[in-house]
């Protein structure tokens, strides 16, 4: 085996592992206490049923936390998404949010999904990065962008958004 093979390989079980982690130990599973937004998100295809909510003060996501019922991919992303965006001004989330719909769907590889994000970002996409492996899987990029279509619904005053379309 080649050595490029083998950092794939490590790479793959890296990212399995954050996955796993985030999935079973989800960071910010609560309701954001008076919250400024809120919205559900529903992923028809899988049975994801996810609402974020979030309160926005100074220009900043002061706190942002999820709940709901999902595969591990859907738990997991909602769970690095709360972790990423935590303190955040609110244009992070577009920037985030941009990052890893490229990353799922192939568009960008993590350097050039770095590149596209502010600089104090950047660490915060090597995290997400571990997502990128739905890249194989069309069906379940629905599940990983799912809270992050909701988020950006919450933020926009929206209730509902879906990831039917
Ligand atoms: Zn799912």
């Amino acid at each position: 085996m080649r050595r490029s093979e083998t950092l794939a390989d490590d790479l793959r079980s890296l990212y399995q592992e954050i996955i796993l982690d985030h999935g079973k130990t989800p960071r910010n599973f609560r309701v954001v206490e008076h919250h400024s937004c809120k919205a559900q998100g529903n992923n028809p295809m899988c049975g994801d049923r996810i609402t974020v909510t979030a309160r926005v003060g100074n220009g900043t996501l002061e706190d942002i936390a999820f709940e709901g019922k999902g595969c591990a991919i859907s738990i997991a992303s909602a769970s690095m998404m709360s972790e990423a965006l935590k303190g955040q001004p609110i244009d992070a989330a577009q920037q985030l949010f941009s990052a890893v719909r490229d990353l799922c769907t192939g568009k960008a590889d993590t350097d050039q999904a770095k590149a596209a994000v502010a600089p104090a970002l950047s660490d915060s996409v090597d995290k997400l990065a571990a997502l990128s492996g739905v890249r194989q899987f069309p069906v379940r990029v629905k599940c990983a962008t799912l809270a992050w279509h909701a988020l950006i619904s919450c933020l926009e005053g929206k209730t509902q958004t879906t990831t039917e379309k």
